[in-house]
């Protein structure tokens, strides 16, 4: 079988995370992402480094297609996601219509699992989460969604830096 190969290489380059010094292109990997149905794709991701001598660390950009609606900031998203931003306030130019509303929450809808997955893991890996706490059934999704205004952005870089990917809506 022929795997389309998807070329994700995201245009807008973000400081780096750790120390905010400017990141610089490093090459690019393929990874495979597997969507349902036992469909695979090839991803074509960029790596980024960190020009600072004392940090060097690297980081996946997050490729576009795979950022929910990229040309919309990642507040509008959320605030669509959490409610604040919902149909009645449409003659805002700024924001999507109420397609594009419901597609993003189909579009959490369909990762939320898979979300909470990454989060448990990368917390326990990463970050040395209790046992009790990852085994339990709290949701870490909602816990980082109440506590932080950039809850999505703070996920996706999470998620996107550890090698995961979330499937389009
Ligand atoms: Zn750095």
């Amino acid at each position: 079988m022929r795997i389309p190969i998807f070329f994700g290489e995201s245009r807008e380059i973000c400081p780096c995370p750790e120390c905010q010094s400017p990141l610089k292109h490093r090459d690019y990997r393929l990874r495979i992402m597997k969507l349902d149905g036992g469909v695979k794709k090839i991803l074509r991701v960029e790596r980024l480094q960190c020009t600072n001598e004392g940090c060097r660390r690297i980081h996946n950009a997050l490729p576009d297609c795979l950022t929910p609606y990229k040309h919309y900031a990642s507040e509008v998203i959320s605030g669509v996601l959490d409610e604040i931003i919902t149909p009645d306030d449409l003659e805002d130019e700024d924001y999507p219509c109420e397609a594009t509303m419901l597609r993003w929450k189909h579009w959490l809808m369909v990762n939320y699992v898979r979300i909470d997955g990454y989060l448990k893991s990368i917390g326990h890996r990463l970050l040395g989460f209790d046992q009790r706490l990852l085994e339990s059934r709290i949701s870490l999704l909602e816990k980082i969604r109440l506590s932080n205004d950039c809850w999505l952005e703070a996920i996706l870089r999470m998620i996107y830096n550890s090698g995961g990917f979330l499937v389009p809506s």
